[in-house]
């Protein structure tokens, strides 16, 4: 909605420039010549409010030519948006078979209908178009968006490989904005092959780091690395380095790390650094395993007193689940009562989500580095509030 608000007031002022400079150039050839048809019908439309259709006329009332492009290039972006690839791709190729453009203004139609492509799955025509653009050794701005685009388009296809070499031949300023995926093909690089012999594996994850220190991917892989070649201190050193780049993914350490201070025996450290997260970032998952430990080391009623107090500065359905529990164990009177209770909480906080994208509010149980739904990159993270973390 926004693309379309930005996009119709300069659509309108580039047809009115265009307009009014075919109007003079015409002037000064036939003195009384009168606007086409498109024109007439522009005016129509936008008088009944149909703005789209009437940025369209007025555009192909324009006179194709190098300063006419960029409105014709909106026109097929406004098309693609509205998901008329057809229009689109047909308006660009009636540009392509004009002779008289400037070379750059080619290569922009290119990188355009690259995208028509790309958005009806013609991924091979896509990928020719863009790889054309580059080979040409364009102006840096048009290399650039054409590499990027080519990335996208590999990683569209699970072509991690090739996706990350064009993405690396993008120059640092332009590779900020894509460090973080990136990072994830580096890391997709490296999925599947944790444990093995070989450097392999290690060294995509350690470049998914450089390339995006915040990658918290890469250190639970680097871990998971680790642990499959019992390198327990190693692991430890990794999933603790997560809590610096996103407290909200600590829960998701606990279980390995759990893993790796047993293997080391000792629990003590363990447990230290779980009290250390609580004081800075009291999660469910905090709460409840360290309710958990409490009851293993001192019984149910230290762990009880533990869970009410941290419930009440910290409420939630999964806490408040365990906490029945706890008292199902303790109790002789009300068992059956509490068991229902217990089976209706349960299934509530089975109905809810674990796991929720930032970008467009995709829910689901498990964590996934890249959303089904939008396909952004790191945007899933534990629910928060009463019924998450
Ligand atoms: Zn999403």
């Amino acid at each position: 909605m926004f693309d379309y608000i930005v996009l119709i007031p300069m659509l309108m002022a580039a047809i009115a420039a265009g307009w009014l400079l075919g109007r003079y150039q015409r002037s000064t050839q036939q003195l009384h010549s009168l606007p086409s048809r498109d024109y007439y019908h522009g005016l129509n439309f936008l008088i009944h409010n149909k703005t789209d259709e009437a940025v369209e006329r007025f555009i192909r009332v324009l006179e194709i030519n190098s300063d006419t492009v960029p409105a014709y290039l909106a026109l097929a972006d406004l098309f693609r948006k509205k998901g008329e690839y057809d229009k689109a791709i047909e308006l660009h190729q009636t540009l392509l078979a004009r002779s008289d453009l400037l070379h750059e203004d080619f290569l922009n139609i290119q990188i355009s209908l690259a995208k028509d492509y790309n958005a009806v799955g013609l991924l091979d025509r896509a990928e020719t178009l863009l790889q054309s653009v580059i080979s040409d050794n364009p102006r840096d701005e048009l290399r650039h968006s054409a590499r990027r685009l080519l990335a996208k388009l590999y990683e569209k296809q699970l072509e991690w490989d090739k996706a990350l070499n064009t993405a690396l031949k993008l120059p640092d300023s332009k590779r900020t904005a894509v460090a973080h995926e990136m990072a994830h093909y580096a890391c997709q690089l490296a999925e599947g092959r944790l444990g093995e012999s070989g450097n392999d594996a290690e060294n995509r994850l350690k470049q998914a780091l450089k390339l995006d220190p915040t990658c918290v991917r890469a250190n639970i892989m680097l871990a998971e690395h680790r642990m499959q070649r019992h390198a327990w201190r190693g692991a430890i050193k990794h999933l603790k380095e997560v809590a610096d780049q996103d407290p909200l993914m600590i829960p998701e350490t606990l279980q390995m790390l759990w893993q790796c201070y047993t293997e080391l025996d000792n629990i003590m450290a363990y447990q230290s650094y779980l009290e250390l997260c609580l004081a800075q970032y009291p999660s469910t998952t905090l709460i409840v395993t360290k309710a958990q430990l409490l009851q293993a080391s001192q019984g149910d009623q230290v762990a009880t007193e533990f869970i009410v107090d941290a419930l009440k500065k910290h409420p939630s359905l999964r806490g408040f689940n365990y906490l029945i529990d706890l008292q199902l164990l303790q109790s002789d009177v009300a068992v059956k009562s509490l068991s229902t209770l217990r089976e209706l909480t349960e299934q509530l906080a089975q109905s809810k989500p674990r796991y929720r994208c930032g970008q467009c509010g995709y829910d689901s149980k498990t964590l996934h580095w890249q959303c089904p739904s939008c396909k952004t990159w790191d945007s899933s993270r534990p629910v928060q509030g009463l019924e998450g973390e």
